[in-house]
């Protein structure tokens, strides 16, 4: 009897959640680097990185630093998706965009914070299978398309949130106009190692301010829209 109970306290201990296993928080890293919202830390503390990530790199969930997920791709620093999210200043019954959605990890932080999450991969085979690993997990807030993110969704503006996954030349001027007022555009803009991360924040009489934020490295946005402004 005493072996069986034994056996059931580690069978609970193993389907705990991330947070409660030791050195299994974000918590510490996300305080370091200023993430101060607590519904971030919640949902970073929830969504399990691993669910997202190829077997050879699940067992690096833990480290904050971009992962291969396949087709020349990464998924994010941690850190550095939470401080993204945390810019776009969302409030509950959010509407958000997402460009890029690669693994589909930011994705399900998104519908964690917010009622609609819609997203748009130009890789076909990451749409299809972040779409799938999202709706095995469960979410159902969440909508995925294969196509060219530079043109956002017009079908789902206004967005309260827009975040761009990969680095542009110059900000979109799709994005900005599918933001309603008051909503909040994040975007990597440069080339290489001059990229940096913007804020633009649409204002109510439709105009638009953008402050920039920190030096970053992203992979670069892809598609015809994204190397015209490249100037290629
Ligand atoms: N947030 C994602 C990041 C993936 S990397 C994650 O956590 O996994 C950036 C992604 O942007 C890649 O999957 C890439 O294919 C995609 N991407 C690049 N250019 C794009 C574009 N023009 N439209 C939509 N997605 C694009």
């Amino acid at each position: 009897m005493r072996v069986l109970a034994c056996v059931a306290v580690a069978l609970v201990a193993c389907h705990s959640r991330a947070a409660e296993v030791p050195g299994r928080s974000w918590r510490p890293v996300l305080e370091r680097q200023g993430i101060r919202d607590e519904r971030i830390i919640q949902a970073m503390e929830k969504v399990r990185r691993a669910d997202f990530l190829l077997d050879s790199t699940k067992r690096e969930e833990m480290a904050d630093r971009p992962l291969p997920i396949g087709f020349e791709q990464t998924t994010s620093q941690p850190s550095l998706i939470a401080l993204m999210i945390q810019s776009m200043e969302l409030k509950p019954g959010c509407r958000v965009l997402e460009v890029g959605t690669g693994s589909g990890y930011q994705t399900a932080l998104l519908a964690e914070l917010c009622a609609q999450v819609a997203s748009v991969e130009i890789v076909e085979p990451l749409a299809e299978r972040s779409s799938s690993v999202l709706a095995r997990l469960g979410y159902r807030n969440v909508k995925v398309k294969a196509g060219d993110g530079y043109l956002g969704w017009p079908e789902r503006a206004p967005f309260d949130g827009v975040v761009v996954s990969a680095g542009a030349a110059k900000v979109p001027p799709p994005l900005v106009e599918q933001l309603g007022p008051g909503g909040k555009l994040v975007i990597p803009v440069g080339e290489g190692d001059d990229t940096e991360l913007l804020v633009v924040t649409k204002k109510a009489d439709g105009t638009s301010l953008t402050e920039r934020s920190i030096p970053v490295r992203f992979v670069p946005l892809k598609g015809e829209n994204a190397e015209r402004d490249r100037g290629r």
